[in-house]
């Protein structure tokens, strides 16, 4: 997952950088509102931070273009503003979330991860939830950075259950929708697909992202 921490004071853009790093995101950093604007659309970023009061092109400026090109790219405002109308402005022009500064990392950390649970990031061809990473242009799945090598089915289950991040899925319904078959009560079928795919997706991973629901079915989400 690239995040892209667009800040002008280079201390704090480090520190940050380092932190996330350390989380095992990768992260660039820009140092104003136009290059930030640039990279952030030119490459693909999970995720964007963004710093209110930036040269150049003000993190106002910056949301708004962002939002209008990129409407599913998660981005956290850090404001120094503790005012009520700018947070209002801030999530008002489409920001995910906000924190104003000085925060604890810890709690930008918690701050990510809901929003990256919160809105798995959909863009025509590429789907994100956490770290795993699905291209459907290059028909190519990742995670961490890995390419993991998925037979077909495999591919379809998982494509359905990305675009379904966070809902609860029915063997029937995977059934119907995945297999195109009407579930006959033999869930075998089923149950080994996932299982096939948890060996590639979740178990050289953490966190895990495929749960089960007993009786029930299956959700992919990322849990904490
Ligand atoms: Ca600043």
């Amino acid at each position: 997952m690239k995040i892209l921490i667009i800040e002008d004071e280079p201390k704090t853009a480090a520190a940050l950088a380092r932190s996330l790093r350390e989380e095992g995101y990768s992260a660039d950093i820009a140092e104003n509102g136009i290059d930030g604007l640039h990279l952030a659309l030119s490459e693909s970023y999970g995720l964007i931070i963004l710093d209110v009061m930036l040269p150049k092109c003000d993190g106002w400026s910056v949301l708004r273009t962002l939002k209008a090109e990129r409407a599913n790219l998660p981005v956290i405002l850090l404001t120094a503003l503790d005012a009520v109308s700018d947070r209002v402005k801030g999530l008002d022009a489409g920001a995910d979330d906000y924190l104003v500064k000085p925060f604890a990392f810890s709690e930008l950390l918690a701050r990510i991860r809901n929003v990256l649970r919160r809105a798995p990031v959909q863009a025509s061809d590429l789907i994100r939830v956490a770290d795993l990473e699905m291209d459907r242009k290059r028909h190519r799945v990742s995670r961490a950075g890995q390419i993991l090598d998925l037979a077909p089915q495999e591919y379809r289950v998982l494509d359905y259950m990305m675009h379904h991040a966070g809902e609860v899925l029915t063997r029937t319904h995977l059934a119907e929708q995945v297999w195109d078959m009407n579930f006959d009560g033999d869930s075998n079928v089923i149950d080994a697909a996932i299982r096939r795919l948890r060996k590639k997706v979740d178990d050289p991973f953490e966190p895990k992202l495929i749960h089960t629901l007993r009786g029930v079915g299956y959700v992919l989400e990322v849990r904490h």
